[in-house]
């Protein structure tokens, strides 16, 4: 999917609405619209990376950044001491169904291993 078609890039320029949580240079993290737990937020790069598959050696520091963003915000909101969880979700058939990079973070909630 380009980036003229992207949903998160329509966010990020504004031009779709999102509940930001926090904004900086190289990402946002913003409320996901169908939350599967009392936190699930999504820290997504500002750049248009189809998905983790699509990243190579020079985002390495940014793939960083975004985990510790979003340790960041679940500490932020509370959930060190219970416990988070961080997911990427990457091709279709591991449930992707937004292709631009993102990590999502979910809390609050009991977590099951193996996940579905
Ligand atoms: P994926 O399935 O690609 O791993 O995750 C995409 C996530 O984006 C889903 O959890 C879905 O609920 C969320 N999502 C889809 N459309 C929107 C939207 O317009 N706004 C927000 N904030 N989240 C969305
Ligand atoms: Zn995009």
């Amino acid at each position: 999917m380009s980036e003229e078609n992207c949903l998160f890039c329509k966010i990020i320029a504004g031009k779709i609405p999102g509940d930001f949580v926090h904004q900086d240079e190289s990402c946002v993290v913003l409320r996901d619209i169908n939350p599967q737990a009392p936190m699930h937020v999504l820290v997504i790069p500002r750049a248009h990376l189809e998905s983790l598959d699509e990243a190579s050696q020079k985002e390495e520091s940014l793939l960083g950044h975004l985990l510790r963003v979003g340790a960041r915000v679940a500490n932020d909101q509370g959930h060190a001491e219970e416990g988070y969880r961080t997911v990427i979700n990457t091709g279709a058939g591991a449930g992707q169904s937004v292709f631009h990079l993102h990590v999502h973070v979910l809390a609050g909630r009991g977590m099951h291993w193996p996940p579905g």
